[in-house]
């Protein structure tokens, strides 16, 4: 990296020099961290004015907001036509590594995705998000365009407030709006279906009737089917109405709505998935993709663990009634490294699918720390082992915690591999909010600024990996 004239102790990336009008701007590294170098003070940007006339602005959201209104290229669009990938990053230092796993592929990247629980964990906030992923495209020159991904809403309020934020692509999470309908008797599922005001207009709708969807065949509803679905699902499509023509007053420009059913108890099956997106189209609800919960284990950190048969023909389905009502994506919330599935997913998907990744980022990271700073490493293992039995407790994990190793007894040279074992990485991946809150993610945050040319690199690889798998690769 190239010095600055005039700016002493401060390299330029050089990807991110840049023209807006007769203001020259840069990306530049200091010994304690990261700035926008401006050579004229703008309206619009805080920093700290320099001798000769120019600004140097920390990576604020203010600044990140001035930033793409004279550089519009790096403010988040909508999901263009064709695949697409969410890049979630944890720590706030991934995008870079991101977009360079994401050149020469035909997948239109999100780089900005947290959920809102991931935010609650980690102490950071929809702004703070979007400006790092605004900072990490400037850094790279990466004017290629990318969305911005507000995950796992469950209110309104939040919603909207990323919605001012400039986010463009929103996730509505009403899974706790979902009634596990499979739980009840027949009796108490007629009593509560027989109670729902919208009794008579959903029996007009769907008794008697066949949906012929092209590639599937017909779907029809029994009486039991469509009182099962009803009662599971109806209050979580008002909801997600509800937040739908909130956005739509708020961005009457437009904007990306993804209804994410996941992390529901139950499989999504066919039937449930076309009742769901029927019903938010009659509320006119226009869906940019829908994340069904799969059959089989997502578990997070480790590779899926069921019958890839099961998934293939479930999503075959789940495929063929996204085409049929629209042309949304399918949405695959991965919870980390889902190899053996991507290429499946990819074939039957066909260029209709999403991906989201985020805990994979930290976990690269993690594998940057135990090669760099094995001690440090060593005490973040010590300290998510500690908090395990608490931060598991809203995942789902069969973690075999007798199959742990014991940090001590570990060498510095085995660190690394230790990384590919499936239990640790569960303990690892579910502490993220622990250790990034507190002084240890400090000191992660520091070894990653001295050495982010190797995270860069390792994201770069192991995303690239994912990518590969999906047939995204140019
Ligand atoms: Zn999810």
């Amino acid at each position: 990296m190239e010095t600055l004239a005039g700016m002493e102790g401060y390299e330029v990336y050089e990807r991110s020099r840049r023209r807006a009008g007769s203001v020259e701007l840069a990306l530049v590294r200091g010994s304690g961290g990261k700035y926008l170098y401006l050579s004229r003070a703008l309206p619009g940007f805080e920093g700290e004015a320099l001798s000769d006339g120019g600004l140097l602005c920390p990576l604020t959201y203010g600044n990140a907001k001035a930033l793409v209104e004279i550089v519009p290229e790096f403010k988040p669009r909508r999901l263009p036509e064709g695949p697409s990938f969410g890049f979630g990053d944890r720590i706030g230092m991934a995008t870079p590594g991101h977009i360079r796993a994401v050149r020469d592929t035909h997948v239109f990247p999100v780089l900005a995705q947290q959920s809102v629980r991931e935010n609650a964990r980690t102490g950071r906030t929809f702004a703070e998000v979007l400006a790092d992923a605004v900072f990490g495209a400037l850094q790279e020159g990466y004017v290629g365009g990318f969305a911005a991904d507000a995950d796992h809403l469950k209110t309104i309020e939040d919603a909207l407030e990323a919605a001012e934020l400039g986010y463009t692509l929103f996730t509505c999470d009403p899974s706790d709006h979902v009634v596990p309908a499979e739980e009840l008797s027949e009796k108490e599922l007629r009593r509560r279906f027989d109670a729902l005001p919208q009794r008579k207009e959903l029996e007009r709708e769907y008794f008697g009737k066949t949906f012929e969807i092209k590639g599937l065949g017909r779907l029809w509803f029994s009486e039991l089917d469509l009182m099962r679905a009803a009662v599971k699902y109806l209050r979580a499509v008002e909801f997600a109405a509800e937040m739908y023509r909130a956005l739509a007053e708020k961005l009457p420009r437009g904007f990306d709505f993804e209804v994410s059913v996941d992390e529901t108890e139950t499989p999504t099956s066919p039937l449930e998935h076309f009742f769901v997106v029927q019903e938010l189209r009659r509320r006119e609800v226009e869906i940019a993709s829908i994340a069904p919960r799969f059959s089989g284990s997502l578990e997070k950190a480790v590779d899926y663990r069921g019958d890839l048969e099961v998934f293939r023909r479930d999503l075959r389905a789940h495929v063929a009634i996204a085409r049929a009502l629209g042309g949304y994506r399918i949405s695959l919330h991965s919870g980390s490294d889902k190899f053996s599935l991507y290429p499946v997913f990819a074939k039957e998907a066909d260029g209709l699918f999403h991906v989201k990744t985020a805990g994979t980022s930290y976990l690269v990271a993690l594998e940057v720390i135990a090669k760099r700073v094995p001690d440090l490493f060593r005490e973040i293992y010590k300290f998510s082992l500690a908090r395990f039995p608490e931060d598991r407790a809203t995942y789902h994990l069969t973690t075999d915690e007798s199959a742990l190793p014991s940090p001590d007894a570990l060498s510095a040279g085995e660190l690394p591999q230790l990384l590919a074992e499936p239990n640790l990485r569960q303990v690892l991946h579910v502490a993220y909010g622990s250790v990034l809150r507190g002084p240890l993610g400090e000191e992660l945050r520091k070894v990653l600024f001295e050495f982010e040319g190797d995270y860069a690199a390792a994201l770069e690889a192991h995303l690239g990996r994912h990518l590969e798998l999906l047939g995204v690769r140019e």
